[in-house]
């Protein structure tokens, strides 16, 4: 049985009813647990803690809410877990440690889509690809990305090469670097995320590569599975092609987590 660990209700109400959409998707595809993992920027509780043109105006949800309602969920015996995703930013550190010791979570993501004001993967911020050095660009996001991971507070790091999004490639060979960075990740203990959003995005490939995904095994990083979805209709989307890529690799195993705990369940 398969748990998708990276949905998002920010698209519709605040309610129940919303919540079983997700759920019977999934069931519907044959997943034994689902996971939330709402942007944390949603939050006027952390405000703080990434406040720019992109993420103020969303900044109109209340975390207590979104933790009331998900444990009402499971009050009623729904296989549900409750995550976020929050983006690593260097310079919030502390204040993001702060703020995940305040509320309890079952697993807490931590993702990079900012390189100081650049966010990367907006469609807003695409021109900017353009006259950006992508060679700079990729070694920021990947060390970045190491840094997230030593950061210890995070238990699994969403979409690890999304730096990929649009495209655009360095002209440089990066396998050595980034074979650098996954051994280095594997020496935190923290979990990778397997995701199927790629599929869905300019790119039209997982998250990460199957490069990548090879130096995970190797490395024997432990993964989460994840379609990112915005919509219950996306919940374990392309998990098939999701699987055959990590049994190909060699992948035996995912996590779920149960207050922050981890659990390991067989691939299958
Ligand atoms: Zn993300
Ligand atoms: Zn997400």
């Amino acid at each position: 049985m398969l748990a998708d660990y990276h949905l998002h209700l920010e698209n519709g109400p605040k309610e129940l009813e919303y919540v079983k959409k997700f759920l019977d998707q999934g069931k519907s595809l044959g997943l034994s647990e689902i996971g939330f993992s709402e942007h944390c920027y949603r939050f006027k509780e952390a405000k703080h803690l990434l406040d720019n043109f992109f993420t103020a105006p969303r900044n109109v949800d209340s975390v207590k809410e979104y933790l009331e309602l998900l444990n009402q969920a499971k009050s009623l015996g729904w296989p549900i877990k409750i995550g976020i995703e929050i983006d690593y930013v260097p310079e919030a550190e502390s204040a993001i440690r702060e703020f995940i010791s305040q509320y309890e979570f079952d697993y807490v993501l931590g993702s990079v889509h900012w390189l100081g004001d650049f966010g990367f993967d907006l469609k807003e911020h695409l021109p900017r690809w353009e006259t950006s050095d992508l060679d700079i660009i990729w070694h920021d996001y990947f060390n970045t990305l190491l840094k997230a991971a030593q950061s210890g507070l995070f238990d699994s790091l969403p979409h690890p090469d999304l730096i990929k999004i649009y495209g655009f490639y360095p002209k440089t060979d990066l396998n050595e670097f980034l074979e650098h960075i996954i051994k280095e990740i594997a020496k935190t203990g923290v979990a990778l995320e397997a995701s199927s959003a790629g599929w869905r995005k300019p790119i039209g490939e997982m998250y990460p590569s199957r490069f990548i995904l090879g130096l995970i095994k190797k490395y024997q990083i432990p993964i989460t599975l994840a379609s990112d979805a915005h919509f219950p209709e996306d919940v374990a989307k392309d998990f098939d092609k999701l699987l055959v890529n990590l049994k190909e690799t060699g992948f035996t195993e995912y996590l779920r987590f149960n207050k922050r705990q981890r659990i390991r369940e067989e691939l299958k």
